[in-house]
């Protein structure tokens, strides 16, 4: 292991804690490539519909246990109510981590950290399971105030109607909003929930990696085909080494030399349009606002469904034509669209006589 990727956190092991075998098996694989991970498994899995495989419950505490003996890796798993923290802890398990579809519920949130309260046990918080940064932010405030503030949040993607490669959408800002806001917190990707498919397993490290990120959480399973649970996103203990050496730890700071002035010169360039973008956005909401007026005047609705979908769909065939993708187009114009309605309902619903205070500077 190289000495980068050494100081990261891995946590590795099998969706589900499925035999004694298959987690013993699958911890000496991880063990023997990558003895510093955390070893992970649910005990307790928390499926989508009745019927599946749903954990071997308490009984899998002991293997956990007789991996860390075994291996040395420490050891962790879901749990989502107190009956289940009080198990892990009498078993003495290293960490445990809130799921995603726990985070989205306080009440429940608030009982796991009451149980939790004052032992010493590493939590982990994963996002709640829609894109929203406050929710995810107030279960990782619930565990900090229970078991102080080494607490680590995990990115595992958002759950979306709209298809795309990703079982669950990264939405990677959602992740730095988050860290915005607690400056300072670990946060560690879960790229087997976000990418959903082993093809696109590593892809996703990378990003995490040159996002900065302070590890991944990897499912790895000895015999992933054959996987009670997640099947598709697992690998090997051999794959597993296999993606974290492929990945490329660039520089985090530019070297003095050629490669810096060139950036330099080019990042001049991005202020210098970048500047320019905004008075165009300007002059774009002076227009808006005028129509905002007119729209007043006659009492005619702000939204024009028809109008939108005309600029989103125009919009989207120009960005095409100039090689800039359609989804990038549609979300630029979908902010845009919406200050504009939002600059008119200001308008509409300002009393006669007062002046919109965009309008007047143009
Ligand atoms: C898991 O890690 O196996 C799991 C169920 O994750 P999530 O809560 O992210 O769906
Ligand atoms: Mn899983």
């Amino acid at each position: 292991m190289n000495e980068q990727l050494e100081q990261k956190m891995l946590i590795a092991g099998p969706c589900g804690a499925e035999s004694r075998n298959q987690v013993l098996d699958t911890a000496r694989g991880i063990a023997e490539r990558c003895p510093s991970a955390w070893f992970r498994a649910g005990v307790w899995k928390p499926r989508t519909r009745p019927g599946s495989f749903e954990g071997v419950g308490e009984a899998a505490l002991d293997w956990l246990c007789e991996v860390r003996n075994e291996t040395g890796l420490r050891v962790m798993t879901e749990v989502a109510n107190t009956r289940q923290v009080e198990a892990c802890l009498k078993a003495g398990l290293d960490a445990v981590w809130i799921g995603a579809r726990t985070t989205v519920n306080p009440f429940l949130v608030q009982e796991l950290a009451d149980a939790l309260s004052g032992t010493r046990i590493q939590v982990l918080v994963k996002n709640p399971l829609h894109p929203d940064p406050l929710l995810w932010l107030g279960a990782i405030e619930r565990m900090q105030a229970a078991v102080g503030p080494e607490v680590i949040a995990i990115h595992r993607g958002f759950h979306s109607f709209e298809t795309s490669q990703f079982r669950n959408h990264p939405l990677w800002q959602v992740a730095f909003e988050l860290r915005s806001m607690l400056p300072g917190i670990r946060m560690v990707c879960d790229i087997s929930h976000i990418a959903g498919s082993r093809p696109l397993l590593r892809s996703v490290a990378q990003e995490a990696l040159d996002l900065g990120y302070d590890g991944w959480m990897i499912e790895t399973h000895i015999d992933p085909d054959h996987a009670l649970s997640d099947a598709q996103q697992q690998v090997t203990p051999a794959q597993l080494a296999e993606l974290l050496h492929s990945l490329d730890f660039r520089h985090s700071l530019i070297p003095e030399g050629e490669a810096l002035q060139a950036i330099l010169r080019h990042r001049s360039e991005i202020d210098r349009l970048d500047g320019e973008l905004l008075k165009l956005l300007r002059e774009r909401m002076a227009y808006s606002a005028l129509i905002g007026e007119i729209k007043k005047e006659h009492n005619i609705s702000i939204f024009q469904p028809e109008r939108w979908r005309e600029v989103l769909s125009t919009m989207r065939a120009q960005g095409e034509d100039i090689g800039l993708p359609g989804a990038f187009i549609r979300n630029l114009f979908i902010q845009i669209h919406d200050e504009s309605v939002r600059l008119q309902g200001e308008i509409i619903s300002k009393p006669a006589g007062e002046q919109p205070v965009r309008d007047s500077e143009n």
